[in-house]
């Protein structure tokens, strides 16, 4: 056993797949790319150049730290937008890194708007609107107060975001589109954009000129229980550090909340994974990890870093120390993890821990 360190599997080819798939799914529109919270978990140093080869040129991060991030690793020749957008502190940053601001209301609008002034130039940014997620966006008055009187901007793109696009079948997702289409109707001439990874899904209506996709690039299925070809790009392995009896009545980890009731020795194993890596404690007790495909229920409770699993059943030529362990791949999904542990895929990957060795597979 040489460390007793996870390895996190990450399949290029993968994620090369199911962006080239969104890419064919909006035949129209570019396919911008969420390369906020480092990739979703994933790693921006090596999934954000692999997206700027496959032809993307608009990136989105969060605030403006992720965007100097991703500006050193991107170059000059794409558009990196923030999505928290400009505040007086940070002003100055993205004219330095040429960052573009989302700018979500009209407080945000009059300081970028200002701040040109003081520039004497115009300065990009792209227009958020609320068309009912009621999170960030101005609203439709507001959009046209901006667009009339602030002749400093460059506005690239008129964008909103949708609430509820992985259910295809809910109401808001028309109302969202209605109400973005009614409140830009009179400005053909500027860009738009509305759809995230599932918003794609929902058909070409949703598409305008720029795609966001996000969650769908990593293989987190955008379309709630069907098949959409978005495929799983992440295997999360464990390593065995202890093997060991353990002996009718007596109680596995903190809280003795699995006791062994069989009535018999049962065969468990110590694998180098907890919380802190993002193996969420409510999986505790109620989920199995697979060694060669076979199950290895988890018993007691998941600590920070070690997790006690059931080998009884495996077959004793694969028990041995430092035997990887499958977390998630293709036995336990983000998405069945994120069943059990009630949250969602998007959740999974963003706490994977930063321990891990990261490896980049990747053939063609
Ligand atoms: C994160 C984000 C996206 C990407 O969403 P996915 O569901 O991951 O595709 C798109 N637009 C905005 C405004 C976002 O915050």
């Amino acid at each position: 056993m040489l460390h007793s360190k996870c390895t996190l599997r990450i399949n290029l080819d993968t994620i090369k797949n199911n962006y080239q798939l969104l890419q064919k799914k909006c035949p129209g529109a570019e396919v911008g790319a969420a390369i906020k919270a480092n990739c979703y978990g994933l790693g921006m140093a090596k999934i954000a150049p692999l997206l700027k080869q496959l032809e993307c040129k608009t990136f989105f991060v969060a605030n403006s730290d992720e965007g100097i991030i991703a500006r050193k690793m991107l170059n000059y020749d794409v558009n990196i937008c923030v999505l928290h957008g400009v505040f007086n502190n940070d002003k100055r940053i993205f004219k330095e890194y040429k960052l573009i601001p989302v700018l979500n209301c009209i407080e945000q609008a009059i300081l970028w708007h200002s701040f040109a002034d003081e520039c004497n130039e115009k300065l990009d940014c792209f227009l958020h609107i609320d068309t009912g997620m009621h999170r960030l966006g101005m609203s439709e008055q507001d959009l046209n107060i901006v667009i009339a009187k602030l002749n400093r901007l460059n506005i690239l793109y008129i964008m909103s975001h949708l609430a509820c696009a992985e259910e295809q079948e809910n109401e808001l997702n028309k109302i969202q589109l209605q109400q973005f289409t009614n409140a830009t109707s009179n400005i053909p001439y500027i860009k738009k954009s509305l759809a995230n990874s599932s918003g794609i899904f929902l058909g070409k209506n949703y598409h305008f000129d720029l795609t966001r996709a996000g969650a769908a690039i990593y293989g987190i299925n955008p379309i709630l229980n069907e098949q959409s070809g978005i495929t799983n790009s992440l295997e999360l392995l464990a390593p065995i550090i202890q093997i060991r009896e353990l002996p009718p009545l007596a109680s596995i980890g903190y809280g003795q909340t699995y006791i062994n009731n069989t009535g018999k020795n049962c065969k468990i194993a110590t694998i180098a994974i907890g919380y802190a890596d993002g193996f969420l404690r409510q999986l505790s007790n109620k989920i199995s990890v697979y060694i060669n495909a076979a199950p290895a229920p988890v018993l007691g409770l998941i600590s920070m870093d070690l997790t006690v699993i059931d080998v009884s059943s495996i077959a004793a030529n694969d028990l041995f120390l430092g035997q990887q362990v499958e977390i998630m791949g293709i036995n336990n999904t983000p998405e069945s993890l994120a069943t059990v542990a009630g949250t969602n895929a998007y959740e999974i990957l963003t706490n994977l821990g930063n321990r891990f060795e990261k490896v980049y597979t990747q053939e063609s």
